[in-house]
């Protein structure tokens, strides 16, 4: 059976002079003492070291080699030893592809939860595209039936002649399968007619049974065409079983998950590919110095050895084209500055070919290390002009969670006006997209989530997807970093921060039995955030864990089952 304690002994680990003790398991313990007593090197460098140790020998010789192993502590003897998790205040994050939501793991639940649960608006008008079925589509006929008082109506679906088929040929195996009328032809489309009925609640049966038929033949496409009092068709409702809007015929792919993640090709602006900004030059940078004319070197990147030939021919077609060489950069016109940065045609035909075909042939030899120096010296970092900053192709931002209301209550504004009324619909759809969701504050996205409710029925696994969402919102709201946006980049956070992103994280992990080592938690924290620190400690504890935190901060002395005082 296995012990309920850690037994150290005589552990030497830098400042410690031969500690032998037994550490009780499943309790928070704090481990305190002054300056230099070695809290340190027995909680992290003792206890951790050799629980990550033993858990990195469980791993196969192959899976050993990624992982970063601790060299063996100097300590006699530790028994008991659980897998060990620091959660410490180090940030090893450098990339801009990590961020608060993908640390938490948020982002990947978010992705997840819209592909299953969000609805697409159209781009074109702004409606909801959804699939339509037999069922919806009679509700829909109904409804439009009664507020235009139509009648009778040609229920059509199209057929496309193939380039290896005649007209001719297709109407003949569309006659031998009793189609026999073509209510119209528009180039190499056929609207064929399925059925000629009234819409009335009566007809439900057979209206249901021809809408059935048609969007079969269709593959997916129909076209209703609503009749007036003396049997004219006016102009049609259409309707398709994929995702596509009729009405704009505008076609959208079905959605994955990684069509919501920026770290994803699928997902990814194709622009910036996922960064939302994308690099530029800053032609402030390019001209720093507007007193200076050009034989002066007003155009600073051509002021050196390399480059000189650069200002030699800025100067030789300046005088070509009447452009004065001898007047500051902020007196010359307009057209004349433009002129010098954005050239007349490529230098392959003799043209003057500016500061920005410049650049742009710098760019092609960026793979060499001094070329990359001196482009970073005149660099932008504009956002981009595809996503502005969402990183996301424009498709996944048609994709809305929860409604206007939802939108409203998380403080999200969006333009009055109703979509299709020649506003750009994006701006104008109701709920919120991934990116809304990711721009706000966490202690909004916890409100946000508490009250969304998705359209019913939900299956178990959004059901579960929801509410993992839930309660990891809940985790950072209760720990005090509900001001943090889901986007932050992780490499700005403070490593009080750092650490109490993980201390949620381990949280929703559902350990047990594992060893959680703590540096200070109190660091940087209001007491008010301090007691909902503890309560997690409390909690993971409970959970079946055991707790070393190294402090000396008196409020979580004062929650620990055990004080270790070096
Ligand atoms: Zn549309
Ligand atoms: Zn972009």
């Amino acid at each position: 059976m296995a012990k309920d304690y850690i037994f150290v002994e005589d552990a030497r680990q830098n400042n410690l002079k031969g500690l032998t003790l037994k550490l009780p398991l499943n309790e928070l313990i704090v481990v305190t003492g002054v300056s230099g007593s070695g809290k340190s090197s027995f909680a992290f460098d003792t206890l951790y070291a050799e629980g990550q140790r033993r858990y990195v020998e469980t791993f196969s010789p192959y899976a050993r080699q990624f992982l970063d192993r601790m060299d063996k502590p100097r300590v006699a003897r530790i028994d008991g030893i659980p897998p060990a998790i620091a959660v410490d205040q180090t940030n090893p994050v450098r990339t801009s592809r990590s961020t608060v939501g993908t640390m938490t793991e948020l982002n990947d639940h978010l992705k997840l939860l819209f592909a299953r649960a969000a609805q697409l608006y159209c781009q074109g008008c702004g409606r909801p595209v959804r699939r339509d079925t037999p069922e919806t589509l009679y509700r829909e006929l109904s409804a439009r039936a009664a507020t235009a008082h139509e009648g009778k109506a040609l229920i059509t679906f199209p057929v496309t002649v193939p380039d290896n088929f005649s007209e001719q040929e297709v109407r003949e195996l569309l006659a031998r399968q009793g189609y026999t009328r073509i209510h119209r032809q528009d180039g190499a489309v056929l609207e064929v007619v399925q059925a000629r009925l009234r819409l009335t609640p009566q007809r439900r049966a057979s209206i249901v049974e021809a809408l059935e038929a048609a969007l079969k033949q269709g593959h997916g496409r129909v076209a209703v065409y609503p009749l007036d009092a003396h049997g004219e068709a006016r102009s049609p409702w259409r309707y398709s079983a994929d995702l596509h809007c009729a009405e704009c015929d505008l076609h959208y792919r079905d959605p994955v998950p990684n069509l919501f993640s920026f770290n994803s090709p699928i997902g990814a602006c194709a622009t910036c590919r996922g960064f939302g900004r994308i690099l530029g030059i800053d032609y402030g940078l390019v001209v720093p110095d507007t007193n200076k004319t050009l034989a002066q070197g007003a155009v600073k990147p051509w002021q050196t050895d390399s480059y000189r030939e650069c200002q030699g021919d800025l100067m030789r077609y300046a005088r070509k084209r009447g452009v004065p060489t001898d007047v500051p950069w902020h007196a010359l016109i307009r057209a004349q500055q433009e002129w010098v940065l954005e050239g007349e045609g490529s230098w392959k035909d003799k043209c003057w070919y500016g500061a920005r075909r410049f650049f742009e042939w710098l760019e092609t030899k960026s793979y060499r290390m001094h070329i990359r120096v001196l482009l970073s010296r005149y660099r932008s970092y504009d956002l981009c002009p595809q996503c502005r900053g969402a990183r996301l192709k424009p498709d996944a931002l048609l994709w809305r969670l929860g409604d206007a209301a939802d939108a409203r209550r998380a403080g999200i504004t969006r333009p009055d006006h109703p979509p299709g009324n020649g506003a750009p619909a994006r701006t104008s759809l109701p709920g919120l997209n991934i990116q809304d969701v990711m721009q706000l504050p966490i202690s909004a996205g916890h409100t946000l989530f508490d009250a969304l409710r998705l359209p019913a029925p939900l299956d178990a696994a959004t059901e579960l997807l929801l509410a993992e969402i839930r309660s990891r919102l809940r985790y950072l709201v209760e720990v005090g970093l509900g001001y943090l946006t889901l986007d932050r980049q992780s490499r700005t956070l403070s490593g009080g921060e750092v650490q109490r992103i993980n201390l949620t994280t381990a949280l929703g992990t559902s350990l047990v039995n594992t060893l959680f080592v703590l540096d200070e938690p109190s660091i940087g924290l209001h007491p008010r955030d301090m007691d909902r620190v503890i309560a997690v400690l409390h909690r993971l504890r409970d959970a079946g864990n055991s707790l070393l935190v190294v402090e000396h901060d008196r409020q979580v002395m004062l929650a620990a089952d055990r004080i270790l005082d070096l």
